[in-house]
């Protein structure tokens, strides 16, 4: 990818940053306050408070968030519908209203220091210092190898149902998944549909009480291994089967792993939670001193605007941090 500034911003409009009398020292271009690694919702909200805070920033995005190929969001209040680019394209337009942020396309690979002097170096050649850093680096979702699924994800293969399921109300679902947390995962989506099966792909570890449970709720456990998911430019129309079935679904729902893309973080020592998430207090510390983290790479619950106000958090902490003395 080619590194590109989405804002030039010139030396002389970073040097004019007016900094009160007292705060702090003048801030450099070649020292920003901030580096932001991940630009996406969490770390552009964080940025909208930094700038608005006067900091100086450095977003630095590669411009993969993990809703790219979702048409419509839905659940985020004054938005609910909206396209994730259009949101994308206004938050930018938003941050690009404080000059003391800088965003930059480009991909951190290696992140290193300490508090008051952190430097991250980009994949395509850049060095940059901070004081304070903040990781929003979203998750990666690592799918099942299912010929097909990939084509729907985010169309109409989708984990939560609170994003995407009223769209589907009453339609008929497939869940793919065989562990035991799939039994609590289709009693929730009954809520909005009750034509419903689990496709277990293969022979699941359901104990008797557990495929009782599910006959309960009237929901149909489907074992033959899944051949492949037929779709029409990733509208899901059936789950074909390798014994030669094939059942007419409209949506799919399944939990794929999420993985933070931590790799060029092992030298900070980031303590991460039990999931493999980063863990962070309750205003979105790390363990480590000057390092924050937001968004999905932090929770379970993925949501924009969950993802927003965590990015606004940190940002109002960090700027605590920045401004007012600790002792
Ligand atoms: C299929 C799908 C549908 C969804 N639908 C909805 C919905 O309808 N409503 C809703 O509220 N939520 C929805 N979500 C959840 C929502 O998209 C996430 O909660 C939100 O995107 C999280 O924002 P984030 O900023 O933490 O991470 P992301 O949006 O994933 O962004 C992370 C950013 O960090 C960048 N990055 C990562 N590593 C680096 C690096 N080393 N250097 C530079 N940049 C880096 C990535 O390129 C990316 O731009 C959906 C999620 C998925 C997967």
């Amino acid at each position: 990818m080619q590194r590109r500034d989405f804002i030039k911003t010139s030396s002389a409009a970073m040097l004019a940053v007016m900094i009160p009398e007292g705060n702090m020292i003048p801030t450099p271009e070649s020292m920003h306050d901030v580096i932001i690694v991940g630009g996406s919702y969490s770390g552009m909200s964080a940025a909208l408070t930094l700038g608005h805070a006067r900091r100086s920033v450095l977003l630095i995005d590669a411009n993969e968030p993990c809703n790219a190929r979702v048409p419509h969001s839905h659940n985020l209040l004054t938005h609910d519908g909206e396209a994730p680019a259009e949101l994308r394209a206004q938050a930018r337009r938003d941050v690009a209203r404080y000059s003391t942020v800088r965003m930059l396309e480009g991909r951190a690979i290696e992140v290193s220091g300490s508090d008051g002097a952190f430097v991250v170096r980009t994949a395509e050649g850049g060095e940059h210092r901070s004081r304070k850093l903040l990781l929003a680096l979203g998750v990666r979702d690592e799918l099942p190898s299912i010929a097909g699924l990939a084509d729907c994800w985010g169309i109409t293969a989708a984990a939560c149902p609170f994003c995407h399921g009223y769209e589907v109300s009453e339609r008929a679902l497939g869940i793919i998944g065989s562990s035991p947390d799939n039994i609590q995962y289709a009693i929730l989506l009954r809520n909005w549909s009750r034509n419903l099966r689990v496709f277990t792909n293969g022979a699941s570890t359901f104990t008797d009480e557990q495929r009782d449970m599910l006959q309960k709720h009237e929901v149909e456990v489907v074992e033959a291994p899944i051949a492949e998911v037929l779709h029409e430019k990733g509208r899901v129309k059936a789950v074909s089967l390798t014994d030669g079935g094939r059942i007419a679904v409209d949506a799919l729902f399944l939990r794929p792993r999420s993985v933070v893309p931590s790799a060029m973080l092992q030298s900070l020592g980031i303590t991460l939670t039990e999931q493999g998430l980063l863990q962070v207090d309750f205003v979105q510390r790390t363990n480590v001193a000057g390092v924050f983290a937001s968004g999905d790479c932090t929770t379970p619950m993925r949501a924009l605007s969950v993802a927003m106000a965590s990015g606004t958090m940190a940002g109002s902490a960090i700027v605590h941090e920045l401004v007012v003395p600790s002792h």
